[in-house]
């Protein structure tokens, strides 16, 4: 663990120290796009200069905190936040696949990463394995030349399958591919997959990491270059937050330690219980 205890990071990581108009909470930048002081500031910005906001679709400041404190909490470089977890979820498989390009899954997972395979990927010309969760021989022996990333859910859902995190790294790293895990099931309150070498890790925040059933969002998280080229991504397919959800998203997660505790607590009773 860092420093920081993991609520006191749910609470501040990511947020300025003195916020817009002394308020002590990020406030919600309602904008949809931004101005630039005069043409100067202009050339700055897009010859790379400066960092900023420019546009809402390329992001905006209630987003970006959400973002540093999910990079934070996932102990990532990164992180990017999206409309749901589906879009997190299929706009980095368009980023990082092109045609030719091959793609191993393990079979239990969310329906609709599947059936995105199975019908838009498949349309696009990018290939794909189901292997069996759990069966690492053949999750070896499913890398082609092509393949590109390997994904799975961990815990499952709905199952709740362990994968050995260990040993998925070790074989991404023998095949030179990189490895996804979504992670939503978990949080980083219980796992973070990027301690263990991996490299890219999907949350659909609609779940625990909002936590009150009032939005729907999703988020990448990784390290700079690999973020930086779904965010690309994301640029073109417009699959972004709007800044009341990332608000409320802010809002649910600064609590996260804390249900997370709580929710382990009562799945422990109950997991004794049926025992
Ligand atoms: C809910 C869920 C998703 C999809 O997220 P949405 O926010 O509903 O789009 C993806 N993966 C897992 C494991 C989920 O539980």
């Amino acid at each position: 663990m860092e420093k920081e205890g993991f609520s006191t990071q749910a609470v501040h990581a990511g947020e300025a120290r003195e916020k817009a108009g002394n308020a002590v909470t990020t406030p919600i930048f309602q904008t949809s796009t931004y101005t630039f002081r005069d043409s100067h500031e202009l050339i700055e910005y897009m010859e790379g200069h400066v960092e900023r906001e420019e546009y809402g679709r390329y992001g905006n400041p209630t987003q970006r905190v959400v973002e540093r404190k999910l990079a934070t909490l996932d102990g990532g470089e990164a992180a990017l936040l999206f409309s749901t977890g589906m879009c997190a979820i299929t706009t980095t498989l368009l980023a990082m696949l092109g045609r030719g390009g091959h793609l191993v899954l393990t079979e239990e997972g969310y329906r609709r990463t599947r059936q995105f395979c199975r019908t838009l990927l498949q349309r696009l010309g990018i290939d794909y394995t189901f292997v069996e969760t759990g069966n690492y021989e053949a999750l070896a022996a499913a890398i082609r030349p092509a393949t590109r990333l390997i994904f799975s859910e961990s815990p499952t859902n709905p199952h709740l399958r362990i994968m050995d995190l260990d040993r998925l790294v070790d074989i991404g790293r023998k095949h030179n591919v990189k490895i996804a895990i979504d992670s939503t099931f978990a949080t980083p309150y219980n796992q973070r997959p990027l301690d263990f070498g991996i490299d890219l890790v999907f949350h659909s925040a609609t779940k625990y990491l909002g936590g009150h059933n009032d939005l729907m969002a999703g988020v990448v998280v990784g390290s700079r270059g690999l973020v930086a080229a779904i965010r690309d991504m994301q640029a073109m397919l417009g699959g972004i937050t709007d800044p009341h959800t990332a608000y409320l998203l802010m809002r649910g997660m600064k609590t996260l330690g804390i249900r997370m505790r709580k929710q382990n607590e009562n799945g422990m009773a109950v997991a004794r219980f049926l025992e």
